[in-house]
């Protein structure tokens, strides 16, 4: 007989990205720097950079 438990877990998790959860412990703010504080685009690069829309210049923290 196959265990039911086999059956459901796979479709019971519902993670989107199951290999980055463990790496996404609490760093947000690597990408939030990123967005342009004038236009709200998200930059390439780390700041200090400069924004590729409206050339404004992204602080490095
Ligand atoms: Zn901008």
């Amino acid at each position: 007989m196959a265990p039911v438990t086999d059956d459901t877990a796979p479709a019971g998790r519902g993670d989107t990205a199951p290999a980055r959860r463990g790496d996404d412990g609490g760093d947000p703010a690597c990408w939030l720097r990123r967005v342009c504080p004038a236009c709200g685009r998200l930059a390439d690069a780390d700041p200090p950079v400069r924004c590729t829309a409206c050339g404004g210049l992204l602080p490095a923290d």
